[in-house]
């Protein structure tokens, strides 16, 4: 069985513009954390895991050159690949699946680039899970009580509260069989649908999606503030190498 891990990184990275594009400095997944981009904190995060066999990542076609030769530095195990993402996400994950030659008991891992505090055991995981049940995502209990909202030109109007018990906030890695992936992605084409995640495109397939314990540490770097978060976690890594994987 080959793991293959798809790494969507072909995003503007608009909610950071302030510190981000608007000063003309780089994407989010590309700022720097404990002066390495975010992105090859990530890489080499799959890279440690054993039973990885290719990680393929959706780059503006504008950003492959540079950033191929800054992991060539890294020395990492494991073979890269780069393809050109597209218009949204799930485009980029799409290019990346179409470049992808895999048995359909095969697994693809698809991971936000911008979650670099990912660990072996939550990878390894989903990945156990996903051969088992054919479709598992890494998730968290929620902590905050969640609301639906109706949008209004003033905000928000709380429409219902969602049971705590039943919500979980879903993060990355989601591990799919290629054969259940691949199908819920051509349904989805075929449908004109697009989602936040690739497990909403399993779910409507009719698949069932394990959720498997992640981490309040899987944070996706979103803000600047998160990226003073990130520091700090990647501080802690550095004094206990344990955490890093
Ligand atoms: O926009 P969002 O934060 O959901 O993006 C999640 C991930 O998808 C990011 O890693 C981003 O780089 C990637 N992405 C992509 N291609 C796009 C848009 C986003 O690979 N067209």
């Amino acid at each position: 069985m080959s793991v293959f891990v798809i790494i969507p990184a072909a995003g503007l990275g608009t909610r950071m513009a302030g510190q981000g594009r608007a000063r003309g400095r780089p994407s989010k997944q590309f700022a720097e954390i404990g002066g390495a981009p975010i992105l090859v904190h990530t890489l080499k995060k799959f890279d440690a895991v054993d039973a990885v066999t290719e990680i393929v990542i959706a780059l503006r076609k504008n950003e492959i050159a540079v950033f191929s030769s800054r992991v060539e530095r890294e020395r990492l195990r494991k073979p890269v690949r780069y393809v050109e993402g597209g218009e949204h996400r799930q485009d980029s994950v799409a290019a990346a699946l179409r470049s992808i030659k895999a048995a359909a008991n095969d697994i693809v891992l698809v991971h936000d680039a911008v979650r670099p505090f990912v660990d072996t055991d939550i990878i390894e995981n989903v990945i156990e899970s996903a051969a088992q049940h054919g479709a598992a995502i890494a998730g968290l209990p929620a902590v905050d009580t969640v609301k639906q909202v109706d949008r209004t030109a003033e905000g928000a109007i709380v429409v219902s509260t969602m049971p705590r018990a039943r919500v979980v906030m879903a993060q990355t890695p989601q591990g799919f069989r290629y054969d259940v992936l691949k199908i819920a992605f051509d349904e989805a084409t075929t449908d004109g649908f697009v989602g936040t995640d690739e497990s909403s495109l399993v779910e409507r397939s009719g698949h069932e999606v394990v959720v498997v314990m992640g981490s309040a540490r899987n944070i996706k770097i979103t803000t600047p503030a998160d990226l003073e978060l990130a520091e700090f976690y990647l501080a802690q890594e550095d004094r206990t190498p344990s955490l890093a994987g």
